[in-house]
């Protein structure tokens, strides 16, 4: 059972590097209600975590991307979110002025030098105006919105931010910086899904237990890569549905096409944000035997010794570069259909 003490962005189908669901919740299980405010804490920096592993793929990738937007490097959050029995420690934890704030800086980011810190809560951005922004209690509604009309600011302009900090009104100048358009959402299920849907990366909170940062951003560079190839547009426009059925049929090969090329441009995204190369070949290895094998094997995406085998020839050739940011050729086949050839790209163990 899904116990979630906040509500996510509406559930995406996955289009992830597994459809694998399994770790009891760990953290956010029932036990949590003793001391609401130490698991809000937890989930911060677990938010902060992913949120800033996002920020350095989507900033320093942002020569490889045709969508971009303004980038600040700040990890939002709305009351609206926490679902009614955690609504109000919610409150007297955070403060709440306003129904968006800030939950998290990223290091090195906009909104670091621009002042910004956590709780404070936002009142104005540019001409955007909190409060006119519409939410629904329960859904990320309105946190939503607040990230869209912000990551639409203009890129790299400086725009005033009105904020209260512990009830006082606070003006910061912010400029942005160009960022590849994506979100990276936290997952607090417990579980090692992840999944892109074209905006957003999700991940499943099993991973931050279990893996480091480099091996994470392994994880998260994959599904990145699938939002800056254009795979769900792309894989629509085959006519393909995603979902549980996703592994059968005819359907298989543009799944598989998909997946070896999301792995092939990861290895180039991790090296521009200067995260070692070889770090997804270290998460197969320690993730393949023990959760991709056997009855978990997935028929839409290739078995993970292959995977390795491709990503180490990969990896090698990114090695031999050492300019910054590296721009692979194989982005320019992102306008064209997929023709569903992954055989020829993908590199087998033995
Ligand atoms: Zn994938």
């Amino acid at each position: 059972m899904r116990f979630l003490f906040r509500v996510r962005g509406r559930r995406v189908r996955r289009l992830g590097l597994l459809a694998v669901s399994c770790a009891p919740l760990a953290l956010w299980g029932a036990s949590a209600r003793a001391d609401d405010g130490a698991l809000f804490e937890t989930v911060r920096a677990a938010d902060l975590r992913v949120a800033s592993i996002g920020w350095k793929l989507a900033v320093s990738n942002a020569p490889l991307c045709d969508r971009l937007e303004a980038g600040t490097g700040m990890q939002l959050h709305t009351l609206d979110q926490f679902d009614a029995a955690r609504r109000e420690s919610a409150r007297k934890h955070f403060g709440f002025p306003t129904p968006v704030a800030v939950e998290g800086i990223v290091a090195g980011g906009p909104a670091e030098k621009a002042g910004l810190r956590s709780d404070d809560a936002l009142v104005r951005i540019g001409s955007i105006e909190i409060a006119g922004l519409a939410g629904r209690p329960g859904t990320t509604d309105r946190l939503v919105a607040a990230q869209q009309a912000i990551a639409a600011l203009p890129i790299g302009e400086p725009v005033a931010v009105d904020v209260l900090r512990a009830g006082a009104p606070v003006r910061l100048t912010l400029r942005s910086v160009p960022a590849c358009r994506s979100r990276f959402e936290l997952e607090l299920d417990g579980g090692f899904g992840a999944s892109a849907d074209g905006t957003m990366v999700q991940i499943g909170s099993g991973f931050l237990d279990d893996y480091p940062d480099d091996q994470l951003a392994a994880v998260i560079a994959h599904e990145f890569a699938h939002n800056i190839l254009h795979h769900r547009e792309r894989l629509e426009a085959r006519g393909v549905a995603y979902g549980l059925l996703a592994g059968f049929g005819g359907n298989v090969k543009y799944f598989r096409q998909t997946e070896v090329q999301a792995d092939l441009l990861s290895v180039y995204l991790l090296a521009n944000a200067n995260y070692p190369v070889r770090a997804p070949i270290a998460f197969w290895r320690s993730f393949g035997p023990s959760k991709a094998g056997g009855v978990l094997r997935s028929r839409s995406h290739p078995a993970w010794r292959d995977r390795v085998a491709t990503l180490e020839a990969e990896a090698a050739k990114v090695e031999g570069i050492s300019a910054r940011p590296i721009i692979p050729a194989s982005l320019a086949e992102r306008g064209a259909p997929l023709d569903g050839d992954w055989q020829s790209i993908l590199i087998r163990s033995r």
